[in-house]
């Protein structure tokens, strides 16, 4: 039966019903119904289905044949790999929502020539993870999609879903702070997450070198263990390449690793502050194989983007220490105007912004963003020294947290953090020992007994001196 022919009361004149017109305004009617069939129905991931189906709508439909068109424009790349990858679930959705037989197009604003595409091939092992560790908040669903960055995603998520098939390699370049690394643990997270049968490495290049360094001081000339664990994988995440070019031994290795991989047909990610032509070191048939897949940037987030992102970033924070932390818009579009590129600074930032209230125990506000931001926004200003910017910092170097400084925690690996801020904010801040008690929330005994303390270590032990001096040096006085 011809779409145009749908009605839904059985017996009826076609005619009455059928026309194009009528049948498209059903499925407009039915479409998000449709889309939840197809979400739902087969299994298709939430950032997935984000990516490449929310945004479908009914274009047109010319006797059996319905007409999709999605208007975003990262989209147009990869029309051929949306037709095979979810073409047929497309059309069951429709055929089971509308009760017809139908057949499907798909177009878009920006159609642009596919490179040519391959036959699936996977090894039959467990999904598994080699190499570095990954950070569990780098996911894609972390990940906000803008225009700085629509492109990068889509194919990032294209390789995650079909390792091996299409872009290879995908060659990410972007200055830092703009999120390689993240898409690079994504890529790894989503493939560990939905296909178990595949072998992921993920290394930073400096790792590569200094295994293969390694590897030879170990005496072998052809570093065997090496080049097995190299090449007995089925996808090689490399992040931050620029680290190898140049050293001549590593690059040579990693051409033989390359192509290797490459012609077995597994997929390569390769990561870098810059395109492969702005190289001047890079040998020619590196670069070459750098090209040959699909190379995309990552430029710096517009303003709303920053927004998009701080809300993100801040959901993370309260859904992990599991506090809300009120923080108004004002407070984030101030941090936003502030920093301008780097999206690390951007969390660095919120982060230092959250920290600061906690240690002075005030909510966040304006006033708090500018006396958080202020190093930031204002770099040649003098660095004024609060007794809350020495336990930001001796926080940092001991990778204890700030509440912990200020709690009643008696366990050694506090106490000393703590005694050392004590004595820090004495030495280097006019508060005297009665503002430090309300500081510390502290009797002025305690006070007193903790500077004591860190004086006669620095006169007695050498690691404390050591390390007194490392952290003032962090304090930048
Ligand atoms: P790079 O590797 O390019 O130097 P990272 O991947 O380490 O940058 O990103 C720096 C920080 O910015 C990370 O905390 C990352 O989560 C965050 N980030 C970057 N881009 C985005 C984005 N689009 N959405 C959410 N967070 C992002
Ligand atoms: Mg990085």
């Amino acid at each position: 039966m011809k779409l145009d022919s749908y009605g839904d009361v059985g017996g009826n004149d076609m005619t009455a019903f059928g026309n194009a017109a009528t049948s498209k305004e059903l499925l407009i009617d039915r479409w998000d119904e449709i889309l939840e069939f197809l979400r739902t129905q087969f299994n298709i991931t939430k950032v997935s289905f984000n990516t490449w189906l929310k945004n479908l709508e009914v274009k047109d439909v010319k006797d059996d044949l319905v007409i999709l068109h999605s208007s975003d424009p990262s989209i147009g790349p990869n029309l051929s790999f949306i037709k095979n990858k979810y073409g047929a679930f497309i059309k069951n959705a429709i055929e089971e929502i509308i009760d017809d037989e139908i057949n499907i197009d798909i177009v878009s604003d920006d159609v642009v020539t596919e490179k040519s595409e391959r036959t699936p091939q996977q090894t039959a092992q467990s999904s598994s993870l080699l190499g570095l560790k990954l950070n569990p908040d780098y996911t894609f669903d972390n990940f906000v999609v803008s225009s700085s960055n629509a492109i990068v995603h889509a194919a990032a998520l294209k390789v995650a879903e079909a390792p091996g098939e299409y872009y290879n390699p995908l060659y990410i370049y972007g200055d830092p702070g703009l999120g390689k690394t993240h898409l690079m643990h994504s890529i790894a997270h989503f493939i560990l997450e939905n296909t178990p049968s595949i072998k992921i490495m993920y290394v930073t290049s400096e790792v590569f070198m200094n295994e293969l360094v390694e590897a030879i001081r170990h005496g072998s000339v052809a570093p065997s263990d090496f080049r097995e664990k190299y090449r007995n994988i089925d996808v090689l995440l490399i992040d931050d390449i620029q680290f190898i070019i140049g050293k001549e031994r590593t690059q040579e290795e990693f051409f033989h690793t390359f192509n290797y991989l490459y012609e077995a047909k597994k997929q390569i990610v390769i990561s870098s502050d810059k395109p492969p032509r702005d190289f001047n070191n890079l040998e020619e048939r590196l670069r070459s194989r750098f090209e040959c897949g699909l190379t995309v940037d990552l430029t710096a987030p517009d303003f709303e983007t920053k927004m998009a992102i701080l809300q993100k970033k801040l959901e993370i924070k309260e859904y992990e220490s599991n506090i809300r932390l009120n923080v108004d818009d004002d407070v984030l579009s101030y941090i936003a105007q502030s920093i301008t590129t780097n999206i690390r600074s951007l969390e660095g930032a919120l982060t230092k912004l959250i920290a600061l209230s906690r240690i002075k125990r005030t909510p966040i506000n304006i006033e708090l963003a500018e006396e958080a931001l202020r190093d930031i926004v204002f770099p040649n200003q003098k660095k004024s020294i609060s007794p809350e910017y020495i336990i930001d910092v001796v926080s940092e170097h001991f990778s204890v947290s700030v509440d912990e400084i200020l709690s009643d925690k008696r366990d050694k690996y506090i106490i000393i953090p703590r005694q050392i801020c004590m004595f820090l904010a004495r030495r280097y801040t006019s508060l005297s020992t009665i503002d430090l008690e309300k500081v510390f929330h502290r009797d002025h005994a305690t006070i007193l007994h903790g500077i004591g303390n860190v004086e006669k270590k620095l006169k007695s032990d050498d690691e404390t001196s050591k390390t007194i001096d490392i952290i003032t040096k962090k304090l930048n006085i």
